[in-house]
């Protein structure tokens, strides 16, 4: 598979590539207006390989420049526009990054990037328009793709690097599973904003088929009403989503097969789907299967997967979460390092093979923690600790929660120590730890415990909106703490270290 080829020669047809709201994207377009956009990058980077930032949210520009970013030899970082302006900035420090794509207005204090807004990349694509550029630049087999960041316990987000062949890797595989045969062209929906690793797979499963990706954003999302609206005329045939968007949207009667009558399959990945979910799904959609899918960014979107079907339903609770992909080799390990082998017993996942990243970017500390090689079938290949707890039953993998602090909220993936350091970079704030409040088994919301470091004048109420002001400069808006309340002191371990178990046990 060469994924770039494919995708371009969907150039000669007349699907359609991208719709978000009223604007249309064709493939003939996308590949016109990202080669010429390459032939620009290649002149003024000329030989250069840094990773571009792509900061914006649905515009069909995203693609463009992706594209143009791969075609170049440069990985992408798309960044939505969600996250806090300091955020980017920091992850354009991390990233040594020379070029930022901004579609939409960001402020940036600094002058270590060069910015091209929108007008400035239609302009350039305007002029290059017609060039094609020489494909001995493009990003080739083991070249790094795309980097995603994402929640890092240390303070900083990590910069997952994916290489095109594990993203090859993933869509033939994604494909198959998909099974959709008996039609030449689907339309997929994109939920995740493109910097969440769950958007590749709807956009490369849909680039990869010449289907339509079909985007909504973040307004809609908040609007049921005009995402049904909008939905009515959307033809989808996958909806591609995290689990808790499902059930958002499940609370309304009127999801169903009337409002979605051509839907056919259900992709989830990145966090638990409830037996609950599943089986209203499978009620209100007769003719649509669900997928169970689980992997961490680290391992390109996804790595097992399972049909959920009313007898696997009635079979386990929790559901498993499936079988592993060809090239992958998952490892249940003990606290001792062995291997088990013996079904039922949990211990931690490691996924072995080459859908793993090759590591974590310009950060060599994290990624040894986390990365490694091991030998299977006399290959060495690279092999990722998780941090999930799981087991094999029945030959499925079942996953069962976390060995550290790392949450997922609304299917976001946030690490609760990336919040506790930014509440302790708050000069009033002596001591600060983030406790999940869980309701039915499902984190519901944050609760941030807080000991500031003398009296103020100001009531706990003010201080506590000065204190969420102060995060909503670094930190995305998922990641602020709904709750915060104010302590003379809080419980610590033997070791001296908050003790959030004890006030987790507390706040429940
Ligand atoms: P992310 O990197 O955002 O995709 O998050 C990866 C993490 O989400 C995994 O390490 C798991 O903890 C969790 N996760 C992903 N898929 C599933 C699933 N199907 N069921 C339960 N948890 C999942």
């Amino acid at each position: 598979m060469y994924l770039l080829d494919i995708i371009d020669n969907f150039g000669k047809t007349n699907n359609i590539a991208h719709i978000y709201r009223e604007n249309i994207l064709t493939y003939e377009d996308l590949k016109k207006k990202s080669d010429a956009l390459a032939f620009y990058l290649i002149k003024i980077l000329d030989h250069d390989q840094s990773p571009i930032i792509v900061y914006g949210h649905k515009e069909n520009e995203m693609l463009i420049c992706f594209l143009a970013c791969v075609k170049s030899g440069h990985p992408y970082v798309p960044l939505d526009s969600s996250i806090p302006d300091q955020r980017v900035k920091r992850i354009i420090e991390r990233s040594g990054s020379k070029l930022i794509f901004c579609l939409e207005e960001i402020v940036l204090d600094t002058t270590n990037i060069m910015i091209i807004d929108k007008t400035k990349i239609n302009e350039l694509i305007s002029s290059f328009l017609g060039k094609t550029p020489d494909i001995k630049f493009r990003v080739h087999n083991d070249d790094v793709f795309y980097i995603i960041y994402t929640s890092g316990s240390t303070g900083n987000p990590k910069g997952v690097q994916i290489t095109l062949s594990s993203l090859e890797s993933f869509v033939m595989w994604g494909l198959n599973i998909c099974n959709l045969n008996n039609k030449q062209q689907y339309v997929f929906m994109n939920q995740a904003p493109f910097s969440f690793d769950l958007s590749v797979m709807d956009l490369y499963l849909s680039l990869a088929s010449g289907s339509t990706l079909f985007s909504i954003d973040k307004q809609m999302i908040s609007n049921l009403g005009e995402l049904f609206r909008y939905f009515s005329q959307a033809k989808l045939d996958v909806w591609v989503s995290t689990p808790s968007f499902a059930e958002l949207c499940l609370a309304d009667k009127s999801f169903n097969d009337l409002l979605l009558p051509d839907l056919k399959l259900f992709l989830f990945c990145g966090e638990v789907l409830s037996n609950k979910c599943a089986e209203k799904l499978l009620e209100r959609f007769k003719n649509a299967r669900i997928i169970n899918m689980y992997g961490p960014t680290e391992t390109t979107v996804a790595v097992t997967a399972v049909e959920i079907t009313q007898k696997l339903c009635k079979s386990y609770n929790p559901l498993p979460v499936g079988y592993a992909k060809n090239d992958c080799k998952i490892l249940i390990i003990d606290s001792d390092g062995e291997i088990i082998s013996d079904e039922n017993k949990k211990g931690e996942i490691y996924i072995a093979g080459d859908s793993v990243s090759i590591g974590y970017y310009k950060d060599e500390d994290i990624t040894k923690k986390a990365f490694s090689k091991i030998t299977l079938d006399g290959q060495e290949k690279r092999c990722y600790k998780t941090g999930d707890l799981g087991y094999y039953n029945d030959g499925m993998l079942h996953y069962s929660g976390r060995i550290d602090y790392q949450i997922k909220l609304s299917g976001h993936r946030i690490e609760l120590e990336e919040i506790d350091n930014a509440l302790r970079e708050l000069n009033i704030i002596k001591h600060a730890t983030v406790i999940p409040v869980s309701k039915n088994g499902r984190i519901h919301y944050l609760t941030a415990v807080v000991v500031l470091n003398r009296a103020f004048e100001q009531t706990d109420f003010e201080i506590g909106l000065l204190i969420k002001k102060e995060l909503s400069r670094i930190l995305p808006d998922y990641m602020i703490p709904r709750k915060i309340i104010f302590r003379e002191s809080v419980p610590l371990t033997i070791n001296g270290k908050i003790n959030r178990k004890a006030l987790t046990e507390e706040l429940q």
